[in-house]
């Protein structure tokens, strides 16, 4: 009887799945596992939140797999001692896994691959956490790796998919001697003071849900609508996406043929550029991409950052979205920018300090699309543009994104009652409008901390002295 293990990681689903479809082809059992470690719980880029969301993923996962008749084991430790330790019990001489692109994760997998051959084992890798099935045939025309996006894009819509992976309706079941484990380290682990409140449900059964309603509804209208940051423009799948509930390929032949589908098609298409980045250059896991920006003289400034991070910086665009992340455990695209231009370029603070926050408390936190995203917005990653056209004025920004200010009033209330006209600029109010609003600044609502006209030029010389070439400010 051959029996495989099938190591899920962040993969977290049924439909779509190859390395799970091809072991129950290949196999007369089936043993799905997953396995928790320390990083995972607490390491450094461990977060409440999304160890929340990858409970109920994992909940919803052995409920489905126990629909089909199967289930999903649960273990802890080191992943190369319990993946041989288990194939032995089990007598398997295989481990099937989805390939992952992370420079953690592929050291993670070299040690395991290296671990299970030392003891006969078979390590298998397969698709299914891109739409692509492998980033080595994209290349540009002359050869080499592409280091911006649209030519990417053009490149990455002409790969040849694979086909969709379908399951059987059932599944061999478990042998019933088997310790099917618990989630009993990972509900401990959680630091409820570290939760937010408005979160998505995690799981593939609420993945696909989303997933419908967004194709039924907002789709068509991406295009118009998914800058604006007070509309439920986008599709809000990005979590989904992040912990595999989803296949990205499964989704691309979902999508209508209309204007809208195809600008989103262009955003899953960042989500793979960003992986394709991280995956040819792994330093910039530490490192700036563009060499001649590593030397640039970041300022330090602890009480600028925390009133960033808190969302008390007076810019209401900034602080609307900063308490966003706090509350819903997730931002806007377009917010993302703003708080990312305003943290790099108007406080002058170190593009990694906010990719470390977002990584604390974004469920859809994700090692390439943040790093990639972060050094786009700092301006020192791929897919170069001059320093000015990422340099974001917060007011102008907030009349074009929240044109009715129902954004800011939502996530920062105390704004309220402050008329339309100083929405933007607060700071600017007439001493009696802010009595009559209840929002005194410097009481109610903090002043700006700082100036963007002058931080502007500040931001522009730090680039310019860093950089041997020459940068222009329009
Ligand atoms: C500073 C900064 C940090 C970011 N960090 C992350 C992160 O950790 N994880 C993450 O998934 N996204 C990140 N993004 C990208 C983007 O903001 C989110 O993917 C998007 O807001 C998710 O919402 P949505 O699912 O409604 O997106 P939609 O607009 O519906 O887009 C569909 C999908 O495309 C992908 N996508 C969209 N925009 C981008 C982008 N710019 N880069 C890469 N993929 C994209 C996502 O998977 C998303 O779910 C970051 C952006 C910025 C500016």
């Amino acid at each position: 009887m051959k029996t495989i293990i099938v190591w899920y990681r962040n993969d977290l689903r049924l439909s779509d799945h190859p390395a799970l479809i091809t072991a129950v082809e290949a196999a007369d059992v089936v043993v799905p596992v997953f396995i928790f470690n320390d990083s995972l719980l607490t390491g450094h880029h461990s977060s409440a939140n999304r160890n929340r969301f990858l409970l109920e993923c994992l909940s919803d996962l052995k409920h489905n797999l126990q629909a089909k008749g199967s289930d999903l084991l649960v273990r802890s430790g080191q992943a190369e001692e319990i993946l041989v330790a288990l194939a032995n019990e089990l007598e398997a001489d295989e481990i099937y896994y989805s390939a992952d692109y992370t420079p953690h994760a592929i050291k993670r997998d070299k040690a395991v691959k290296a671990a299970l051959e030392s003891a006969g084992l078979k390590f298998r890798g397969f698709p299914g956490r891109l739409a692509v099935s492998s980033l080595e045939n994209l290349k540009t025309k002359a050869g080499t790796l592409h280091k911006v996006f649209t030519p990417f894009y053009k490149n990455w819509l002409q790969i040849e998919r694979r086909q969709l992976a379908v399951l059987p309706d059932s599944l061999t079941p478990l042998a019933t001697h088997i310790d099917v484990g618990n989630f009993e380290v990972i509900e401990d682990s959680i630091d409820t003071k570290l939760l937010s409140p408005d979160v998505l449900k995690g799981g593939e059964t609420a993945a696909r849900k989303r997933l419908t309603e967004f194709l039924d509804t907002g789709i068509n209208t991406y295009q118009e609508t998914n800058n604006n940051m007070s509309m439920a423009g986008t599709s809000r799948l990005s979590s989904y996406l992040h912990f595999g509930c989803l296949s990205p390929l499964e989704i691309e032949t979902l999508l209508p043929q209309s204007t809208g589908a195809e600008a989103w098609r262009r955003q899953l298409a960042w989500r793979e550029f960003y992986h394709y980045i991280l995956f040819f250059f792994p330093n910039n896991a530490q490192q700036e991409f563009q060499e001649r920006f590593r030397s640039l003289k970041w300022e330090k400034n602890e009480t600028a950052f925390v009133a960033w991070a808190l969302g008390k910086t007076g810019y209401p665009v900034v602080d609307a979205a900063m308490r966003q992340l706090l509350q819903e455990g997730w931002m806007h695209n377009r917010s993302r920018l703003i708080v990312g231009s305003f943290l790099t370029k108007d406080l002058g603070l170190d593009w990694r300090l906010g990719e470390q926050h977002f990584m604390r408390w974004l469920i859809d936190g994700d090692e390439a699309n943040n790093n990639g995203n972060w050094q786009w917005i700092a301006s020192v990653g791929v897919d170069p543009a001059p320093v000015f056209r990422r340099l974001y004025n917060p007011t102008l920004q907030q009349l074009n994104y929240d044109p009715d200010g129902s954004y800011v009033r939502k996530f920062v209330p105390e704004l309220n009652d402050v008329p339309d006209k100083y929405l933007a600029e607060p700071w600017t109010t007439p001493a009696a409008i802010q009595q009559s609003s209840n929002c005194l600044i410097g009481r109610d609502y903090p002043a700006p901390i700082v100036d963007h006209k002058l931080a502007r030029v500040a931001a522009l010389d730090r680039y310019r002295e860093a950089s041997a070439s020459q940068i222009t400010d329009s």
